[in-house]
């Protein structure tokens, strides 16, 4: 869309505000609304700030920069200019998201987003390549526990798959994929998860960047409609003890010079190419620290444990789910490889910045990649493991933070800003963790 379009856009769906939308270093949308003015004078206005951006004080957003440097400029992408269809039809609310500059040409290296973009260029002009990723973010609906107010617990008790009484989500799902639809989503398939309340919605691959402001919006969607049907929508990666956490799954392809080059028919496994293995053997070399991204929170080192289809072993397969990365059968173009370590809390645009970082590193070294591992890792022996060399995620968020200190391949890709405000933050959030006494202290210790 050029402004013109744009322009042409804001009258046609009658858009009264336009929300120009960002992420903060966590990942959290953030926005200011900005009211369209009537007549040529308020089309002249918003011409100038689509063509120049909006001015806005980025001391406060989490991440950013300190009050003494907060003045900051919202470039809009026009592509993504998009109304929101959970906001009124009439006098609508139109989201655009954007780039955040510090000035007029200097953008701020602080924005996950232009930082995501500066990867990908880099991609693009050292190898003439393109990033596709295809998330499966997995999601809970909670309704209020009917015996304390206070606490939020499964709206349903339906399982994989599962249909109508057990599935009591079929209309909140079909209100998502229906607004999903509208915001622009190729949606493939929807259906209940594994655990009671929880569910997936599937969309179709894309470069990373569309990717990446796919799942924000995504998120956003899910919670709004949600909230229309009197529940919550949660993306925290476990939040019950005992059943699966909600993760998401990445595919992840890298073309070259506009051909798929994960895919080689004279290549082992049924037809993957070295770069693919060399791929895989980078993501497998800097798992421990890539988690730190991925698997942003303290919550997310709960789901990463054996039992719940969630990865835990540093190793890849074919079909083993129980491996952090395993290649589909799907081979030619559909050739990808499924990273399932992620969950989704992350941050899209540094997970997926981290993801190709970390497999590039492995395609410019010449990494090999190991044998895959066929057999079940969750039922191996501690004894059998070490012989086949495979190790496991780290087991807390300091333990990832600390293999990310380590890792300059990452610190590289994350930019010195982005790092070590990300550090910091993270730090403070595993330090506030270790002094909270929780309720299994409590259950365990109580009668010491
Ligand atoms: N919920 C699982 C995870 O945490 C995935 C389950 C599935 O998609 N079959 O990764
Ligand atoms: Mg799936
Ligand atoms: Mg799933
Ligand atoms: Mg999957």
């Amino acid at each position: 869309m050029d402004v013109e379009q744009a322009i042409e856009y804001i009258k046609k769906y009658d858009v009264k505000f336009i929300r120009f939308q960002f992420v903060d270093i966590l990942g959290y949308p953030k926005n200011v609304a900005y009211p369209v003015k009537a007549g040529e004078k308020g089309i002249k206005e918003l011409i100038d700030i689509f063509e120049h951006g909006l001015w806005f004080d980025g001391s406060s957003i989490t991440g950013f920069v300190g009050i003494e440097e907060s003045d900051m400029l919202l470039k809009p992408d026009l592509s993504t200019l998009s109304v929101l269809p959970w906001r009124p039809e009439q006098k609508s609310v139109a989201r655009v998201i954007c780039d955040v500059y510090k000035s007029d040409t200097k953008p701020f290296e602080g924005d996950p987003r232009s930082r995501l973009k500066a990867i990908l260029n880099e991609l693009k002009e050292e190898m003439n390549g393109e990033f596709f990723v295809g998330p499966e973010p997995e999601f809970f609906l909670l309704k209020r526990d009917p015996h304390n107010p206070h606490k939020w617990v499964p709206a349903d008790s339906g399982n994989y798959f599962d249909v109508e009484p057990l599935d009591e989500a079929p209309d909140i799902r079909r209100d998502i994929v229906l607004a999903l639809e509208n915001l622009g989503f190729h949606v493939e398939a929807s259906h209940h998860e594994v655990a009671p309340g929880q569910h997936e919605v599937d969309f179709k691959f894309d470069n990373a960047l569309k990717t990446a402001d796919s799942v924000v919006t995504f998120k956003m969607t899910i919670k709004n409609i949600a909230k229309k049907h009197g529940l919550k929508a949660t993306f925290m990666p476990k939040p019950f003890f005992g059943i699966n956490g909600s993760g998401m799954h990445c595919h992840q392809s890298v073309w070259l010079n506009g051909e798929p080059s994960f895919y080689d028919p004279e290549g082992p496994y049924n037809g993957l190419s070295e770069m693919c293995l060399s791929y895989i053997a980078g993501l497998l070399h800097h798992a421990k620290a890539l988690v730190a991204i991925t698997n942003p929170t303290v919550n997310s080192y709960k789901r990463l444990v054996p039992g719940y289809e969630a990865p835990v072993n540093i190793a890849w397969a074919n079909q083993n789910r129980s491996a952090i990365i395993r290649v589909p059968a799907a081979r030619g173009k559909a050739t990808r490889v499924e990273f399932r370590a992620p969950d989704p809390a992350c941050n899209p645009y540094l997970a997926f910045a981290c993801m190709l970082a970390a497999g590039l590193d492995g395609v410019k070294k010449k990494m090999t990649a190991p044998e895959p591992i066929e057999k079940n890792i969750y039922k191996m022996s501690e004894e059998e493991k070490k012989q086949l060399g495979i190790e496991s995620v780290p087991g807390s968020l300091s333990a990832a933070l600390d293999e990310l200190e380590n890792d300059e391949v990452l610190q590289k890709a994350l930019g010195k800003h982005i790092y070590e405000n990300y550090m910091e933050i993270k730090r403070a959030e595993c330090d506030a963790f270790r002094v909270a006494v929780t309720d299994w202290e409590l259950n365990q210790y109580l009668d010491y």
